[in-house]
């Protein structure tokens, strides 16, 4: 692989100031990056090089983000861009509008600029469940990037990308971003609005940021995040400043490790990186408490209970007659959707809509769904009583480090198993972030860190003390 520069958005608006790199030299710079490193890579599954660069002839470098290209996830609307979510289904389906985080990055000065792969509607750990094929993972090719923001993490470790936008249902911002060695963050539940962001289960998603820096997620949240008109759930929450949060570091900090999360099946490379998380906040004057969330058992039934049923529902529209994909082989009304819903969707999906509508269905509904619901609300409380006694907690963000590429060995249920450590934050609604820790091994390993709601600034600051201790 030729060696790219990584540069981060930092670094980008240094150069666009200093007048050492036009709005679209830099264009041309990322595409020629994404020409020689996507064919391998499979990070984006479709870019507009022409658009990105009538948009740059416009930049206007005052603005915060003036001349930054992003990368978007593909399940995020993007005007007149292919808008697929990774799917057959979305095939042919073009964004007749910018999503609300878009029009923000636009306002900021950035410019929309590549569709990242991702599994089918966002379901999935690996990046494998694409209709467009598997992304590779740039830190150890033989490895899946993880997932579902598989080519937004990958695009943003290869260099292809300064940063890019993810979603979050159940980790699939930080955890690929673990996997892929960059910083993945996951906001509090309303405080980026979700409309134009094509819905899995909506009570859980939230787009988040993935970034070469922790300065760049401050950068990027403090732009995305406030109330939307057009999302009733975006929440009226004043936004803080960001970005000056981050050179405060951590002294006086309490930050709580929840002995659920030292697990003995953790991979040997996880435990080392939440060793040295908090031995290096401890050495940076931070108070390392343990803390119990004794709900933890339970919390992957949960969210893969309510996630299937809400993703049951949202998939419903998919019919053949609104958007998208259609079987030309139907006779009657009944035929073309199941044809449809049969040729247009992948099997996890195809297992998600089932699964969601037997846990919704009139017998089982209470045995299920309701539970869930239960389970869901004391996961919340646990994290509540957690947060009286502290500031921020720590763990680890995925059981192992990335995985191999089509690893058969691996049911469904492994897979979903994984997802431990990241589905909480989602089902209570809370940030996370994770940042990439050295800790000897041959793969990237992320830590998290988890705040209470809207408590952002602080979680960005633990992270950039941590980020700054590293480098
Ligand atoms: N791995 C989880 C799932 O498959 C998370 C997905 C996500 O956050 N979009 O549901």
């Amino acid at each position: 692989m030729p060696a790219s520069p990584l540069p981060s958005i930092a670094t980008a608006r240094r150069r666009l100031l200093n007048r050492e790199i036009s709005p679209a030299e830099l264009i041309e710079e990322l595409d020629s990056t994404m020409r020689a490193l996507n064919p391998r890579l499979n990070a984006f599954i479709s870019w507009d090089k022409e658009a990105a660069l009538a948009a740059a002839a416009h930049a206007d470098l005052s603005l915060p983000l003036g001349g930054i290209p992003l990368a978007i996830k593909d399940n995020i609307c993007v005007l007149g861009q292919p808008t697929r979510c990774a799917s057959r289904m979305l095939d042919s389906f073009v964004a007749p509008y910018d999503a609300t985080a878009v029009t923000q990055l636009r306002a900021a000065g950035a410019i929309p600029f590549g569709r990242t792969n991702m599994d089918e509607f966002a379901m999935g750990s690996a990046g494998e469940n694409s209709a467009y094929g598997a992304t590779l993972n740039p830190a150890g090719e033989a490895h899946a990037p993880g997932g579902s923001s598989s080519g937004s993490a990958a695009a943003v470790a290869s260099g292809m990308a300064l940063a890019a936008l993810g979603s979050d249902t159940g980790g699939s911002v930080r955890q690929p971003a673990s996997h892929c060695g960059v910083v993945g963050l996951k906001p509090t539940y309303g405080r980026i609005s979700r409309y134009g962001l094509v819905a899995f289960a909506s009570s859980l998603d939230q787009i988040g940021t993935m970034t070469h820096s922790v300065e760049d997620a401050a950068l990027l949240l403090q732009v995305l995040s406030g109330h939307d008109a057009k999302d009733s759930t975006s929440s009226r929450e004043p936004v803080a400043d960001y970005t000056a949060a981050l050179r405060t570091g951590v002294r006086g900090l309490r930050i709580g490790l929840p002995q659920e999360y030292l697990s003995s099946g953790n991979a040997p490379a996880v435990s080392a990186a939440i060793e040295r998380a908090a031995t290096t906040l401890r050495e940076q004057g931070a108070e390392l408490v343990e803390l119990s969330l004794p709900h933890s058992e339970a919390v992957v039934a949960a969210y893969y209970i309510i996630a299937c049923a809400e993703a049951s529902s949202n998939l419903a529209r998919y019919d053949g007659i609104r958007y998208g994909y259609r079987s030309p082989e139907a006779r009657g009304l009944d035929d073309l959707y199941s044809r449809t819903r049969e040729t247009g969707f992948g099997a996890e999906v195809k297992r998600r809509i089932i699964l969601g509508t037997y846990v919704l269905s009139s017998g089982f509904y209470d045995a299920y769904y309701a539970k869930a619901q239960k389970v869901r609300a004391l996961v919340a409380q646990d994290f509540a009583q957690a947060f009286e006694k502290v500031d921020l907690i720590l763990g680890p963000v995925a059981p192992t480090p990335a995985p191999l590429l089509h690893d058969q060995d691996r049911s469904p249920l492994q897979v979903y198993l994984a997802d431990i450590y990241t589905v909480p934050a989602n089902l209570a609604g809370l940030p996370g972030i994770s940042i990439p820790c050295p800790q000897g091994g041959n793969l990237p390993v992320g830590v998290q860190l988890l705040a209470p709601h809207f408590g952002e600034a602080r979680m960005l600051q633990a992270a950039a003390a941590l980020e700054a201790a590293w480098a």
